[in-house]
């Protein structure tokens, strides 16, 4: 039943009530108004189910929102960096520096982030040998190389 069923139901029983005033019928008249009053607890029972409704969709529609929002921050965080082979065979996520965010170019190790772990590589110039050499903080002994 609908809350549009409820009103017309509860239009013919008032109806029903002026009928049953007009013509003075008690037994008619306390028909009409039980009637009523189980037309009208019908119809608020049904409005508290709609409100509540709407208070639940209300709140996943937030949560999507905040997940959405949460998912373009990461879209963002992903699209950023390139991956770039930095030596033969060894590969690590750029990132150009950034006037908007003040963001200086940073190398980011490409196993620790692929493991969802955002580590910056450390670059100095290790010996004589090498122009750079890069160290990741998470696993120095597994993820450094030299260029
Ligand atoms: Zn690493």
């Amino acid at each position: 039943m609908t809350i549009a069923d409820l009103i017309t139901g509860a239009g013919a029983s008032i109806t029903l009530l002026k009928t049953a005033i007009a013509a003075r019928d008690e037994s008619k008249i306390e028909a009409a108004l039980s009637d009523l009053q189980t037309k009208y607890g019908d119809l608020g029972g049904m409005v508290i189910g709609l409100v509540e409704k709407s208070m639940s969709l209300q709140d996943a529609l937030v949560m999507a929102n905040h997940e959405n929002a949460e998912l373009k921050l990461q879209l963002a965080e992903q699209i950023k960096y390139k991956l770039k082979e930095v030596s033969p065979g060894k590969f690590a996520y750029f990132c150009e520096a950034s006037n908007e965010t003040g963001e200086p170019a940073h190398y980011l190790c490409q196993p620790c982030k692929d493991a969802g772990i955002k580590s910056v590589l450390h670059i100095f110039n290790a010996n004589q040998y090498f122009s750079a050499h890069y160290d990741c903080h998470i696993d120095k002994k597994n993820h450094s190389f030299c260029v």
